[in-house]
Order: structure tokens, then sequence, then C-alpha cells
């Protein structure tokens, strides 16, 4: 059986709500999925509700975007308590942190003779952690821009003329907040961070996995954080990082086997 440990939902920057990516993981017979929408556990509990009964295991993650030394480190974390009051209210202020940067972009996009107000973006946004991608989508349906993927070439990715940067959150702090709610800390894609120069600091924050299987990694680059994972004895991850939004962009891709979450389980102490 295979699963997908990375996904994302409307409750954050994915286009599918929790019960269509239910209905999905169940439908390719995937055995377990972990929701791990960007600061937000919103998506988990529904998906929980709606997966009674089905045999896909939901499994409680979370993604904290981090910035170290002008590098963006995403961090995953799993099989935390989703009611753990200091880890909500970490979430809490991440989110208003997200909400004031937004207000930034907007702001900047003014200035730049983009004709886009906070009103439209907080109608596309309709509840959710916004970020980045949701600027991207109000301009889409503003007819400003094409897709996701060219506002972030050209408009919103670093060193382009919108981007504004994210607030100092160590990803030291993500690693301690998410092991502190119980949950196990996971280094996301490092192989599009290329920074693997901090690996060793990571570690000593108590890391315990690096995400291995990631759309986005090459084979060389899977083979590559498979070794370090073995040297530093770090727990393998994979997934999709799904967010529905291209034709690249599949659940359950690259396929993951369920064993992982053994280790995942033990390292959490729930085995
Ligand atoms: P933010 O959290 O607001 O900084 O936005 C970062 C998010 O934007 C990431 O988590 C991805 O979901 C998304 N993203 C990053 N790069 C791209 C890209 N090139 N095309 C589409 N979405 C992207
Ligand atoms: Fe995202
Ligand atoms: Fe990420
Ligand atoms: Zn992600």
């Amino acid at each position: 059986m295979s699963v997908d440990l990375h996904v994302h939902t409307t409750a954050s920057d994915g286009i599918y709500s929790p019960v269509q990516v239910v209905k999905m993981a169940v439908s390719l017979g995937l055995s377990a999925i972990a929701i791990t929408d960007h600061d937000t556990t919103e998506g988990i509990k529904f998906a929980k509700l709606v997966a009674q009964g089905l045999p896909l295991e939901i499994i409680p993650g979370i993604e904290i975007n981090t910035e170290h030394q002008g590098q963006e480190i995403h961090i995953l974390g799993y099989y935390y308590s989703i009611t753990d009051q200091e880890f909500l209210a970490l979430l809490s202020s991440l989110i208003q942190a997200r909400r004031h940067r937004v207000g930034k972009i907007v702001a900047r996009l003014q200035q730049l003779g983009y004709r886009i107000t906070l009103t439209d973006v907080w109608r596309v946004v309709d509840g959710a952690v916004p970020g980045r991608p949701h600027v991207a989508d109000t301009l889409v349906e503003l007819g400003l821009a094409e897709n996701r993927r060219e506002v972030f070439q050209e408009l919103l990715g670093k060193n382009c003329p919108g981007y504004v940067p994210r607030p100092k959150f160590p990803p030291t702090n993500a690693i301690r907040h998410i092991q502190q709610a119980g949950g196990v800390a996971v280094w996301a894609h490092p192989g599009m961070t290329k920074a693997d120069y901090l690996l060793p600091e990571l570690i000593a924050a108590g890391l315990d996995g690096i995400e291995v299987f990631h759309p986005e990694h090459s084979e060389g680059q899977a083979q590559h954080y498979q070794d370090i994972a073995e040297k530093y004895q770090l727990v393998q991850t994979g997934g999709s990082d799904f967010h529905g939004y291209d034709y690249e962009d599949c659940l359950g891709k690259p396929v993951v086997p369920d064993t992982i979450l053994t280790s995942l389980k033990t390292r959490a102490g729930q085995l």
C-alpha cells in the first residue's frame, strides 16, 4: 500500500477541499494521507470526519514556511496533537503574519500599477490561510495574469518586483514547536532549497526526518537525501506536495510505501 505525506487543501493554498482530497485518495487506493496545510489544522478536522469508516488514515500534518539566513526552509510536522493550545497559538500568530504580508504584497502591486485591491484578494482567500498563491489566483481572476506559475516566475517569486520577504521565523523554532506538541519534524523538499550546509544545525535542533521523495527532486537528489538520511539516522518521508493546480501536480505521486509510517510513528513515540 502507498501513502502521501504531503497534501494541501482549500484550508490553505490547495484547490481541492478536504472532502474532495479524501475521495480522490480513496479512489487511488492510498492507505494514508497527511494533510500538511500551511499553518492550519482546519483541513485535518474535515478530512478525519469524511474518512470515518473508509480505509484511509488521516495523519495530522502541518507545513511551516520558515526563513534562515535568507533561505526559505519549509518544515513539515506529523503526528502532533491538533488540540495543543500552545501550538495552536503559534499557528494563529503565523496566520496573522501571513495576513499582514499579503497586505504588503497588495500595496506593492498597486505601486507597480496593478489594479488589485485587498478586498479582491480576501474574496479569493475565502477564509483560508492566505499566501502568495491566493494573490496569484486573484491576478488571474482579474485577468491580469495567466496562472500561478507565471505569477511566481515574474512577480511574486524571490528577486521579483512584487516580492515581500516573510517575517523572520527560524526553522529551529518550527522544529521545537512541532516536537513540543508531540510531533515529528521533517525538512520538506530540501532539494528545492539546496542548502545542505544547514543540516547540522537542523539536526542539532532535533530534526527527525527529511522529505526524500518529492516531485521536484530528481532521482539523483532522492538518492542523495536517502544517503544523508541513513548517515544521520533521519526518517525518510515523501509526498506529492499536492495543491491541485497544474497537470504535473498529482495526488499519490511519487509513490511512497506505507512502511514509512512505522518509522514516523516510532519516532513520534506512538508505537
Ligand atoms: P507563501 O507561503 O505565501 O510564501 O507562498 C509559498 C507557497 O507558494 C508555497 O508553499 C507553494 O504552495 C506556492 N508556490 C511556490 N512557488 C510556486 C510556483 N513557482 N508556482 C506555483 N506555486 C508556487
Ligand atoms: Fe503551498
Ligand atoms: Fe513547501
Ligand atoms: Zn507543501
